[in-house]
């Protein structure tokens, strides 16, 4: 069995290491004697959606969401298609931002995608620093690092989880990110998927479900330090005042 990966605008979303989160996917898989052909596509490439499994859209500053709002919009249809479609998407802080209607900056307004029903509006004040959060799809929390100016309000849908340590999604809701078919939107940078192997597993499994049948399942790796990093972070954070 093999996945195609395809990491959207590696050259202007590339902020705190979310190309990690390719690198984990790949070894997941390969760890367990399946293949991934990671496909990068700079701004400007075309963007092949039919032969693409999984899909990496990350993190970057306002100047850079500007410019790949404009690439994005030029493929809105075939995106949205292609999530609704059971398409596996994870989208990270900006990428997570661009998935909604608007990005209001301090001084411009960003089209989003509107694959998701949710709006981000710049505020004063960068919520920055380590994260947390527990979510009832995943035993162990969620760790990761946060770095946005934006807020984003989510409406009705359900989020990743809820924030125990950070600020999530707009400092005061109490959630953190978008789960939407399937979909992860996140603020959690670090990258997210080494820190936590379950959300990459969850991620490989429906996009390997989708793909050759809703019989697969992943078989378990030994994790041993993931677990523990990810224990650890858990731990320091809950016993830190914020
Ligand atoms: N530019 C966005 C913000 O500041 C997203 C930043 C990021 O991807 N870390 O809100």
């Amino acid at each position: 069995m093999e996945l195609s990966i395809g990491h959207l605008y590696p050259d202007l979303l590339n902020l705190y290491g979310d190309r990690g989160n390719i690198n984990c996917l790949k070894k997941r898989l390969e760890w367990r004697g399946m293949g991934a052909q990671v496909i990068p596509y700079p701004a400007g490439s075309r963007i092949e959606f039919e032969k693409l499994d999984l899909i990496l859209l990350g993190g970057g500053s306002d100047r850079e969401q500007a410019l790949v709002c404009q690439y994005l919009q030029q493929v809105q249809k075939e995106f949205k298609e292609w999530v609704e479609n059971g398409g596996v998407l994870l989208a990270v802080c900006g990428g997570f931002q661009l998935l909604g209607t608007y990005y209001q900056t301090e001084t411009t307004r960003i089209e989003g995608l509107d694959i998701l029903n949710i709006r981000t509006e710049w505020k004063p004040g960068r919520l920055v620093g380590n994260t947390v959060l527990t979510s009832s799809m995943f035993r162990s929390p969620v760790v990761g690092f946060e770095n946005h100016g934006g807020r984003t309000y989510i409406g009705e849908h359900t989020p990743l989880g809820e924030v125990s340590y950070g600020f999530g999604n707009d400092g005061s809701s109490g959630y953190e990110g978008v789960l939407y078919k399937n979909v992860i939107a996140t603020y959690l940078h670090g990258p997210l998927l080494p820190k936590n192997p379950e959300v990459c597993d969850y991620l490989l499994e429906r996009a390997l479900c989708r793909k050759y049948g809703e019989h697969v399942k992943l078989e378990a790796l030994a994790d041993e330090l993931e677990h523990k990093a990810n224990r650890y972070i858990a731990q320091r954070c809950s016993s830190q005042e914020k």
